[in-house]
């Protein structure tokens, strides 16, 4: 065996049949053969291994070998390796493009199996075909004719489907936004048969909800479809924000008073839990442009996994300061904390923290999990009023319970009009 049999030999193509021949004729004397069967694989292959050698077909599905060759050589390591075409495709000025692409030598198919090794050898050698300078400037140049004609149509390509996928992703959010609609309707339907007959029983009994079995089953009835409504909800805002066609109804919102209404909804937990719920003097904030509506879903969010994320007995702060043209509400808890690492990524939709076996779907519970999707709503509705929103924790610890303290910056005026919500 001589010493360039042991060369290693990456070889690209597409077609199995020749892959399997070149691979078993070389390997058969020794050379170390890995194949490839499309360009950027072979590119990847090459880097991986280092070869003596590269054989590369000419028409491939992604790139074609002349365009590999220019890349190869653009390479520091691969500036002098031997590249050899080895094509069927023997149309005139093909060799002459291929050469002035920067391969060293073209051979064609079908292989003659005994002359194979040796040429393959040869090339290993150092043989290289060049082209006269004259005859290589003319390939040159309409290599480079054809790589700019071939990057014009896969840009057009890449933004066809760009557009394509757009179109399907509004597609996907349109259905979403229809089907949780639909699903509105009987919700709404099963919610107002469940009061009739929860103020029939209470005509009944004279006033008050009687504590029967039949009671029991409205007040389960009424739960499950607040729940279902609020999941339903979710889902229609995240699609709307990830689609960017969340509409905002612009008007004056006053924080203070948007807070008072929404700590009432806290009251009870908060007690249940005995969890302390200290609201800073929010009357010093301006009264801000903004949707009331959505800006007050977003805080519940931010307040709900305060309320979630911290153990029986802890703490709840929420104050807010204004800053020139800008406001600060914070929400700060006494929690298990969120380490670092993991603040960009939990306001992504469905990201969750933690195992999701301990996940309850209580709004309430200690760790009493959701979808994933309420921090992705608050700073969908955060930053379609040009605000920001972010989270400081320096770790979690459901023992040293370091805690969260959310900010949401939103600034006192909208400087974009909004249209208006329909
Ligand atoms: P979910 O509705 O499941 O709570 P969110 O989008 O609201 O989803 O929150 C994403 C993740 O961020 C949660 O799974 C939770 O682990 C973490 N997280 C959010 N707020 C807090 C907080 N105040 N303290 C600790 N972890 C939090």
């Amino acid at each position: 065996m001589t010493e360039t049999t042991k060369a290693t030999i990456v070889y690209i193509e597409d077609d199995t049949a020749s892959r399997m021949l070149v691979q078993r004729v070389l390997g058969n004397k020794g050379f170390e053969v890995h194949v490839a069967s499309n360009g950027l694989d072979g590119i990847a292959i090459v880097r991986e291994k280092r070869p003596q050698l590269i054989l590369t077909d000419i028409n491939l599905p992604d790139m074609d070998g002349r365009e590999i060759t220019t890349r190869l050589r653009s390479l520091p390591h691969f500036s002098n390796v031997p590249i050899v075409a080895l094509t069927a495709n023997i149309g005139p000025g093909n060799r002459e493009l291929a050469l002035a692409a920067g391969c060293n030598g073209f051979l064609t198919k079908p292989i003659d199996v005994a002359s194979f090794p040796k040429q393959v050898e040869d090339y290993l050698k150092g043989r290289d075909e060049k082209l006269k300078p004259a005859e290589h400037q003319e390939h040159l140049q309409k290599h480079a004719q054809n790589l700019v004609a071939r990057l014009e149509s896969k840009v057009r390509e890449l933004e066809e489907a760009n557009q394509r996928l757009r179109e399907l992703d509004k597609m996907k959010s349109d259905f979403i936004v229809l089907v949780s609609h639909e699903m509105r309707t009987p919700l709404t339907l099963i919610s107002g048969y469940t009061h009739l007959l929860e103020e029939n029983m209470k005509q009944q009994a004279g006033g008050q909800i009687p504590a029967t079995a039949v009671a029991g089953i409205a007040e389960g009835l009424t739960q499950g479809v607040a729940r279902m409504r609020e999941v339903i909800n979710e889902i229609i805002s995240v699609s709307r924000i990830a689609s960017g066609t969340l509409d905002l109804a612009i008007g004056p919102v006053q924080i203070g008073i948007l807070v008072e209404n929404l700590i009432e909804d806290f009251k009870q937990v908060c007690q249940e839990r005995n969890l302390t719920l200290h609201v800073g003097d929010l009357k010093k904030i301006p009264i801000i442009e903004g949707d009331g509506a959505r800006i007050k879903i977003a805080f519940e969010n931010i307040l709900g996994n305060a309320v979630k994320y911290t153990p029986d007995g802890g703490h709840v702060y929420l104050v807010g300061r204004h800053i020139g043209d800008t406001i600060d509400l914070i929400v700060k808890d006494t929690g298990i904390g969120i380490p670092p690492d993991e603040h960009r990524h939990i306001f992504k939709q469905f990201y969750v923290l933690g195992s999701i076996e301990h996940h309850s779907t209580s709004k309430s519970a200690f760790q009493g999990g959701g979808l994933g999707l309420g921090l992705a709503i608050a700073k969908g509705i955060v930053e379609a009023h040009n605000g920001r929103i972010w989270v400081e924790s320096e770790k979690r610890d459901p023992k040293t319970l370091p805690g969260s303290t959310f900010h949401i910056l939103l600034p006192v005026k909208q400087s974009v009009p909004q249209a208006s919500d329909n």
